[in-house]
């Protein structure tokens, strides 16, 4: 028995199953998990060999899951605020009651406008039942606010979607058959761990790795190299690749001609981005662009697999959409789509055929079209008065799947809204976080281990399903059913509000996908090409990989990719001259496990990683106490001296609970609310800082 299952003082009295389950987390790897069960306890949970994607191995994290499941803090019951509003303090109170007073409280604000009321989630559930399946239906039949849910993906979707047609790309298992592998901005190692099982099977193959990250990540030292740009110079870099291809025509032009558009446009701007002014830009060496192009080039001119592996870190700039619309500019160019281990991979997302409407019923919004707020700047939001322009301003907040106190950017004015004593919040989470601090009834939601649910991937391109392997512990109730309930307190009546959890996972994907299939072995592959655009085919208006997109023009954009510095650049303000991004701490998934003991004892506590070059003339020494600050807020937290860190950028781990921190911060303390350049996505990774020692 796993040492943080519940003790118990009998010997079993069954003999042990095995239930399939799917990993839930906000992860490209959605693995199958095996769920052992005993006695009603879940006693283990692995990886299930059967299923390729997950070749039997979980994450760290997730292996841990027993633990986070028996947590001794699961909150198990409703509770209802009774001291001031962030308190943090409760009583335990009834469904009943709860569910009464929610409905209450939600039917006078909505008798007035019921888009005062706004939901809030994310992917603190990837799944697609327990995510937006019933909730999405409640919020349409009381005409709530929309949320435009932009906190981690959007810019690069977009963009994606603006160049290639849709979120697509190189299916994940056939990079291991790839001769160079670019992973650029990834952490594969801490994010992505079994695509970095295929680079390794490259690797061993002889293929090349390059790494191109602001951070040395643990991924980026094990590479055959690294480049460390500056952070939101990423298109700066594929334009100064794209100036190579095209001086030394390592140019795939048959390709380019038959199934590109705007290519002429492409070719005069990335000209004007010598090895010289790209290396200027990016804070990297001429040589650096020559080599890293020439490799890139020479290796497609022979014939061979080149394969890019972007992830999202790269887009949480300004350019953010300009800088993954470049990336995925570069295999067009040397052809690199003809080889099923060639080309790019963001998301394989788009691959997925979700039923959102079957899902979600648009329908029982009966022809309105509430405002929508964008969850990104949820701390300006909330602290807007109401006007002709904004609406009534925001009076209600249900709060599932997400942890918006700690994510969300700039915290000083998120901590301020929800501050609000007039603003009802009800939370549904599994322990109480920073968030559930403001509730004004904290409800306890099942986790994976104690629902249905059906999940797809962004990283490969198979369905999970997700079975309950023991009964909810204490009081916690699934998210649907809190949503059945309270519909049912609001007095709505459609069919739609009785339709069980299992019935749900079915209408995900209806026909799509074989449920029977799902059931008996836990996963269904999607039928998606080996090599999805080797004759092109790209699913964009034109049919053609979109170097120039007429829709971005159409809106007023720039059609072509560029180079968009950062709103802070590194070195731009005197006050505040260091770039800080903050990817994740290895042992934590966004907000989730930071209270997982075992993992945070490893992670030890908030820091910053900065490079000598930096820490020594501010007479920083490693372990110091210092305080990280910019116009916007200080957060105070160890500092660690360290070559992970390059000159000019600090890297803030995160994303730690506010209240675990020193001084009761964590770095979105610092980040701002700005937008990227596409899908209105935050810019956690556009933030100029100072550090000095506390
Ligand atoms: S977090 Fe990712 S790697 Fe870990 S178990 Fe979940 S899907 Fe797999």
């Amino acid at each position: 028995m796993h040492s943080d299952t519940p003790a118990t003082s009998h010997p079993p009295t069954t003999a042990p199953t095995q239930i399939l389950g799917a990993c839930p987390h906000d992860c490209p790897d959605t693995c199958s998990m095996l769920v052992t069960v005993q006695d009603g306890i879940a006693i283990k949970v692995q990886g299930n060999p059967d299923h390729p994607a997950t070749n039997g191995a979980l994450c760290t994290k997730v292996s841990r899951y027993t633990e986070r499941t028996y947590h001794p803090e699961r909150l198990l019951h409703p509770l209802k605020r009774v001291g001031p509003k962030g308190s943090g303090q409760f009583e335990r109170v009834g469904w009943d009651q709860a569910l009464s007073d929610i409905a209450n409280k939600l039917q006078t604000i909505a008798a007035r406008d019921p888009q005062a009321i706004q939901p809030y989630s994310y992917a603190g559930t990837m799944g697609r039942v327990q995510g937006e399946g019933m909730a999405a239906r409640f919020f349409n039949k009381l005409g709530a606010a929309r949320l435009d849910r932009t906190i981690c993906a959007s810019a690069g979707a977009e963009a994606l979607t603006f160049t290639l047609g849709n979120k697509v790309g190189t299916k994940v298992e056939f990079f291991a058959e790839a001769k160079l592998i670019l992973i650029w901005g990834s952490n594969s190692i801490a994010s992505n761990v079994h695509f970095w099982r295929h680079v390794q099977t490259a690797k061993r193959n002889g293929a090349r790795i390059i790494c191109i990250d602001p951070r040395r990540s643990e991924t980026a030292e094990k590479c055959h190299q690294h480049i460390a740009l500056l952070p939101g110079t990423d298109a700066a870099l594929a334009l100064g690749l794209m100036h190579e291809l095209i001086t030394h025509d390592w140019l795939d032009h048959d390709y380019i001609a038959r199934h590109t558009l705007g290519w002429e446009g492409l070719r005069e701007r990335a000209l004007q981005w010598t090895p010289e002014r790209t290396a200027e830009v990016c804070g990297i060496t001429a040589d650096e662009v020559r080599a890293l192009a020439r490799e890139y080039g020479e290796m497609a001119r022979a014939g061979e697999p080149v394969a890019i592996r972007m992830n999202y870190g790269l887009q949480r700039v300004r350019g953010g959409g300009n800088a993954v619309r470049a990336i995925a500019c570069l295999p067009a160019l040397v052809g690199a789509w003809r080889h099923r281990a060639g080309g790019v991979l963001l998301s394989s997302s788009g691959y997925v055929p979700t039923q959102t409407m079957a899902l979600e019923r648009p329908e029982l919004l009966a022809g309105r079209t509430p405002r929508t707020i964008n969850m990104s700047t949820i701390g300006d939001d909330l602290l807007r008065p109401a006007s002709a322009e904004f609406g009534p301003a925001i009076e209600a907040l249900i709060v599932y799947n997400s942890n918006p106190v700690a994510v969300a950017p700039e915290s000083a004015k998120v901590v301020q809204g929800f501050a609000r004593e007039d603003l009802f919040t009800v939370v549904l989470e599994h322990f109480q976080t920073d968030t559930a601090d403001y509730a004004d009834y904290l409800l306890p939601a099942t986790t994976q281990l104690e629902h249905w649910d059906v999940h797809s991937s962004y990283g490969h391109t198979d369905i999970l399903l997700n079975r309950p392997s023991i009964a909810p512990l204490g009081e916690a109730r699934t998210n649907t059913q809190f949503f059945r309930d309270l519909a049912q307190r609001m007095g709505y009546t459609e069919d739609v509000f009785s339709e069980s959890d299992e019935s749900l996972c079915r209408t995900a994907f209806g026909d799509k996908v074989d449920f029977g299939l799902l059931l008996s072995q836990g996963y269904a592959p999607l039928p998606v090409p080996d090599a999805p655009f080797a004759d092109g085919g790209f699913p964009t208006p034109s049919g053609k990989c979109e170097f120039f997109s007429a829709r971005l023009a159409a809106r007023g954009d720039d059609g072509l990719p560029d180079h968009l510095p950062n709103y802070e650049p590194a070195g731009a303000d005197p006050a505040y001259p260091l770039a800080m991004i903050s990817p994740p701490a290895r042992n934590f998934l966004n907000s989730t496990f930071v209270n997982v003991k075992s993992l945070r004892d490893i992670e030890g506590e908030p820091l910053v990683e900065l490079h000598a070059a930096d820490a020594i003339p501010r007479g920083i020494a490693d372990g110091d106490e210092v305080t990280v600050f910019n116009a916007r807020g200080s957060h105070r937290c160890k500092a660690r001296v360290s070559a992970r860190a390059r000159p000019g950028v600090v890297n803030g781990l995160g994303i730690w609970w506010r209240k675990l921190g020193r001084d009761g911060t964590n770095v979105n303390e610092l980040t701002s609310q700005r937008l990227t350049d596409m899908g209105r996505a935050p810019t956690f990774y556009d933030c100029a800082v100072e550090v000095k020692k506390s």
